[in-house]
């Protein structure tokens, strides 16, 4: 079935023609009639499956009649990261290319004062996270009252970084006489509330579960001791037929440092974390996009949702805490119809997550092999032999702090990089570091980084002498806390964007951070 049959106008189609799609995916086939009938949406999909366009382009031919007055928007999107919203906005352009539409874009990190005049000339369609555009709202720089079209996009990622109750707070700002369209990867209980709330009578849009159906992925997992997993994933980026890949981390402190790990071993690779300013973001994003970066480390809150065709592997150097974000995870590969792969390290001490994700994905995921050449710290290899040892093993460590602290320096050499490393088609022509280089002196952060997570490691180790199961308890609960930790700061982030008073030309020295003492002073202002 083609576009034609959907009810677009002809310049919408196109548009669709020129982007080079020939057939609505299943979500957008179902989606666009309904909306462009006027009827609300509530729609569940995987990654992958085409939302944005489900919605933009049905949007685009509704707005195409009507005027939009001033500082007050005819339709709104909302986004949960500035990414995505910028990646909404680009897409808005792409199809929108033959109407006349105003689009204006609130995220943080961004400076107003373009954005204002777009407002202030009346914006047909506006695009913005929730922090930033409740900024706006309560400047009196932005009037709900005219909008006549509500788009929650990506709504459990919403959830996830704590925008509810902003969500809410927006849509009792938008006349009652609305259009809702609500778009998930998923649809947990508190989102089906918010539908329940704000929706009248939905038309319910479900693509098959995720994942199960997306045979165009390979999936993967290999069972490896923690401290030989970036020695696995250089051979993996090396021995695969990686085109480009992005690697995804649980916690934004070892994306920094599996970051510059693997720079220091040659590779040229970027990373994404919510501690990162916007300009950084999508700068990196843009040079993984073109080429330029071929490896990409990331957060959860980072990478989620991001559109990036042709993602040739995902690697989950971590099993991810929740479930769901394996999903997401796997989901920038194997894109639009192309295949992709994706290969998960795991330890031991995940087999309850890896059984959480097998049991949502509703499919084993097939293990395979260290890969050839790759010598497992203490070869603590096969996975049988191990369970034996253990017992005996963490005594020690836990009696003789001394012994283990030289088990890590063991580590650091076989983390040292290799000779004989050959470069990959995603591995740089950059030349490996001299080998003596980093490991004496003191780097400041991620040594820091490194010795907390080995004494961490130790502590679980002793606890799990204790009781078994009783480390891999505390440690769930300590990646739970960490991630939510996570959550919660990315999200005061970007409500916390700096304000600043010039529009789009304070003077320079007004963008340098301070630092120091007279930092504190803020409150007094
Ligand atoms: P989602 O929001 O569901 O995660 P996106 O809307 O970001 O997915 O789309 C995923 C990818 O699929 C994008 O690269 C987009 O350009 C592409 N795409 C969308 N619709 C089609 C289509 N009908 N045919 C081919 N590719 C499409
Ligand atoms: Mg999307």
């Amino acid at each position: 079935m083609s576009f034609e049959f959907l009810g677009l106008s002809d310049e919408l189609l196109r548009a669709v023609g020129d982007s080079g799609y020939t057939e609505p995916t299943p979500i957008q086939r179902q989606a666009i009639p309904t909306v462009l009938q006027g009827r609300d949406v509530l729609a569940v999909a995987q990654t992958g499956t085409g939302k944005t366009a489900s919605f933009t382009l049905p949007m685009i031919d509704i707005l195409a009649q009507g005027r939009a007055r001033a500082r007050m928007p005819r339709s709104l999107i909302l986004e949960p990261t500035r990414e995505l919203a910028v990646q909404v906005a680009e897409n808005f352009e792409k199809y929108g290319k033959y109407h006349k539409l105003n689009m204006a874009l609130l995220i943080g990190g961004m400076s107003f004062g373009e954005q204002d005049k777009v407002l202030d000339k009346g914006a047909d369609v506006l695009i913005a996270t929730p922090g930033r555009l409740i900024d706006q709202i309560e400047r009196g720089k932005v009037m709900l009252s005219g909008c006549e079209i509500l788009v929650i996009d990506e709504a459990d990622r919403m959830l996830d970084m704590g925008f509810i109750p902003d969500i809410e707070k927006i849509c009792n700002l938008l006349p009652p006489r609305r259009q809702t369209l609500l778009f998930s990867a998923t649809m947990p209980p508190a989102i089906k509330r918010l539908a329940d709330q704000f929706q009248k009578d939905p038309k319910m849009i479900e693509v098959a579960r995720p994942a199960t159906t997306n045979v165009s992925i390979a999936q993967s997992m290999i069972v490896v001791p923690e401290r030989s997993k970036r020695e696995v994933l250089r051979a993996l980026l090396r021995g695969e037929d990686v085109k480009n890949a992005i690697v995804f981390c649980n916690r934004k402190k070892d994306v920094r440092i599996l970051h510059e790990s693997l720079t220091r071993h040659g590779f040229s690779a970027g990373q994404l974390h919510g501690d990162m300013e916007q300009p950084e973001r999508l700068a990196v994003l843009e040079k993984f996009r073109s080429g330029e970066l071929p490896i990409l480390v990331a957060s959860d809150v980072a990478a989620r949702g991001l559109d990036i065709p042709g993602v040739s592997h995902v690697f989950n150097f971590d099993v991810p805490v929740h479930a769901d974000d394996y999903v997401h995870r796997i989901g920038r590969t194997g894109r639009a119809g192309r295949s992709g792969t994706a290969i998960t390290l795991a330890t031991e001490d995940d087999a309850e997550a890896v059984a959480t994700v097998e049991k949502l994905i509703q499919q084993p995921i097939p293990r395979r092999e260290v890969p050839e050449g790759v010598k497992l710290v203490e070869g603590r290899a096969s996975s049988s032999k191990r369970r034996g040892e253990r017992g005996a093993k963490k005594e020690a460590a836990a009696e003789k702090p001394t012994r283990s602290r030289r088990r890590k320096s063991e580590a650091d050499k076989a983390e040292a990089p290799r000779e004989e490393a050959k470069p990959a088609s995603a591995k740089p022509a950059a030349p490996a570091p001299e080998r003596a280089e980093p490991r004496a002196e003191p780097r400041a952060e991620p040594r820091g980084s490194d010795r907390e997570r080995g004494e961490r490691a130790e502590r679980m180790e002793r606890g799990a002498d204790r009781g078994r199961g009783r480390g891999r308890d505390e440690r769930r609960d300590e990646y739970r806390r960490e991630d939510r930790r996570q959550r919660y700061q990315d999200r005061d982030r970007e409500r916390d964007e700096p304000v600043l008073g010039f529009g789009d030309n304070p003077p320079a020295f007004f963008l340098v951070a301070a630092r120091g003492p007279e930092k504190d002073e803020d409150k007094g202002a």
